[in-house]
């Protein structure tokens, strides 16, 4: 199974928490690499914390199980999601 990504966009607009993307935004949370309508515009080079998977791998397989890792991704994704009161459509069902 792979996270199954509903590409709302809210993860690259809420970047501020994020140690390893610090350089990533200009003091606003939202990546610079970041385009409504499109997504990233560098998503085939994004950084490993950007890639759920190999996020996993490389910062957290150490701290959780894969299936604890997703069901917290997908909590803050539809939580995001609530708060800027997208549509139903977006939430992240596992
Ligand atoms: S917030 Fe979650 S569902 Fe939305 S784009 Fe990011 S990973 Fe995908």
């Amino acid at each position: 199974m792979s996270f199954p990504c509903t590409k709302c966009g809210q993860c690259c607009m809420n970047i501020s928490k994020v140690e390893q993307l610090i350089d990533y935004h200009s003091g606003n949370g939202i990546c610079i690499f970041y385009r409504e309508n499109v997504g990233c515009k560098i998503y085939q080079n994004r950084p490993d914390v950007c890639r759920i998977d190999e996020g996993y791998i490389k910062f957290f397989s150490s701290h959780m199980s894969i299936q604890e890792f997703y069901q917290k991704n997908a909590q803050v994704c539809n939580q995001l999601q609530e708060e800027k009161g997208m549509n139903q459509q977006y939430r992240v069902v596992l």
